[in-house]
């Protein structure tokens, strides 16, 4: 087959689970028992060099039955189109992927179907970027300004950012990039880790993970909170002993709180100096996450990994409403969009630090953070990605962190794809993990 007549011929899902929920790996004050899931997708062409594009979206066990089902839902917009023409513009599939009228209804542009349109869309930058043999950071770094700024949909954000205005922050991004870029591949983007601080795990486990994470290299640390004022207190005390004054400590309430509670709450652990609270209460309130950042300061206020699209992201930033903008690279409509929300983030002067963790998020977003770091904001200064220490063996170009940083990825596309052992052992219910755990009644995922 001929490059320029190469079609896609398949869109393949897989449910594939992790029983994660049995070491209480990833337990927070609203996720007691996850077993963290990814809806994976595979994009299959008739082309001659046998590349695929490789997407997913990080769900939590029983979760994945839907999401999987919604990305099944948009196969009829990918089969049968010309691999050049959507690789050369995967704007165009983003758009008509969110522009699906009768699929619309369930959002629109939020929700299932809208991480369902994220899985497909970033399965395609995948196969773009592995067919321009370019890690994906390195594809976007080295795009025509003009080129990314048509991958964006400005809909409903021009009152914030226009297309002019964007060009002009990309354009100017571009100055110093080859510099940045070999300081990125020398050095790699700095990290923080959540491992230390599941709420599932002992103050002995704790105090060994935090200052293991200071002996790797790392200059923060992220615990969870929120469940229990008491054991708060307590557990922020012993990582701040653990870790000393030098380090940074966030807390992360996982949407918990209403307004007046996350004001209590993370006053009563500012003795600790934590750093931002994250998700203190719902993600759709803009207004509520203004109130509380007017309260807490100088405690930061973070979110971003439940936030919907660009929309909310926009409102965010206009109300003043937080001081960390955390994107998600398989929340919101992929790619595309979540060039929408750096550019935003550009333009309000918001640092961006991503969140990741689940199934594979530190893969694919570290891609994000190094393409605004080489071509659009030009720093890491109070930037991090999140990093957590689970699941990356199932992936075939896993994150490499060295002293607190993450690598540049030097292998073409967006890091998105699975083992195929991983995929055999753990899908869902017929993987050879689960089929033999269900075979013993214990079905946790069920
Ligand atoms: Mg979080």
């Amino acid at each position: 087959m001929s490059p320029t007549s190469a079609r896609v011929i398949a869109v393949d899902t897989y449910d594939v689970r992790f029983p994660t929920s049995r070491d209480l790996d990833g337990s927070d004050a609203m996720n007691p028992d996850p077993d963290y899931s990814a809806a994976y997708v595979v994009l299959r062409t008739d082309a001659d060099d046998g590349l695929e594009g490789h997407g997913f979206t990080f769900t939590i066990g029983r979760g994945n039955d839907v999401q999987v089902a919604a990305i099944e839902s948009l196969r009829h917009h990918v089969i049968g189109r010309s691999v050049e023409e959507l690789c050369a513009d995967p704007g165009t599939l983003n758009r008509d992927l969110i522009g699906d009228s009768q699929l619309r209804w369930l959002g629109p542009e939020k929700g299932v179907m809208h991480m369902a349109i994220g899985a497909v869309v970033n399965a395609l930058w995948d196969l773009a970027a592995k067919r321009a043999r370019k890690p994906l950071w390195r594809f976007l770094a080295d795009a025509e300004p003009r080129w990314l700024v048509a991958q964006v949909d400005f809909r409903y954000i021009a009152d914030a950012i226009t297309p002019e205005e964007a060009l002009e922050l990309l354009r100017s991004g571009r100055h110093g990039a080859a510099e940045r870029e070999s300081l990125l591949r020398e050095h790699g983007y700095p990290g923080y880790t959540t491992s230390p601080g599941w709420l599932g795990y002992s103050d002995e486990k704790l105090t060994r993970l935090a200052r293991q994470a200071v002996a790797d290299g790392f200059t923060q640390i992220k615990l969870k909170v929120g469940a229990d004022l008491a054991d708060d207190v307590r557990r922020c005390r012993t990582a701040r002993q653990a870790i000393g004054p030098g380090i940074r400590m966030a807390i992360d309430a996982n949407q918990r709180w209403n307004i007046g509670e996350a004001v209590q709450w993370t006053r009563a652990l500012a003795e600790f100096d934590p750093y931002w609270v994250e998700e203190p209460t719902s993600p759709d309130d803009v207004l509520g996450h203004a109130a509380i950042r007017e309260a807490v300061a100088p405690v930061k206020v973070a979110t971003g990994e439940h936030v919907q699209n660009r929309i909310v992201f926009k409102q965010l930033l206009q109300a003043g409403a937080i001081d960390v903008l955390q994107i998600d690279a398989a929340r919101v409509g992929g790619v595309n969009e979540n060039l929408a929300i750096l550019l935003l983030a550009a333009k309000f002067g918001i640092p961006v630090c991503p969140h990741a963790g689940g199934v594979g998020l530190c893969e694919l977003v570290q891609h994000l953070s190094m393409f605004d770091y080489v071509a659009l904001t030009g720093t890491t200064e109070n930037r991090v990605i999140e990093y957590v220490d689970h699941l990356h063996d199932h992936f075939v170009d896993p994150v490499v962190l060295r002293d607190g940083h993450y690598l540049a990825p030097t292998a073409p596309g967006f890091s998105a794809a699975m083992r195929a052992e991983s995929l055999a052992e753990y899908t869902y219910p017929g993987g050879a993990f689960w089929a033999a755990d269900l075979a013993q009644g214990k079905g946790a995922a069920a």
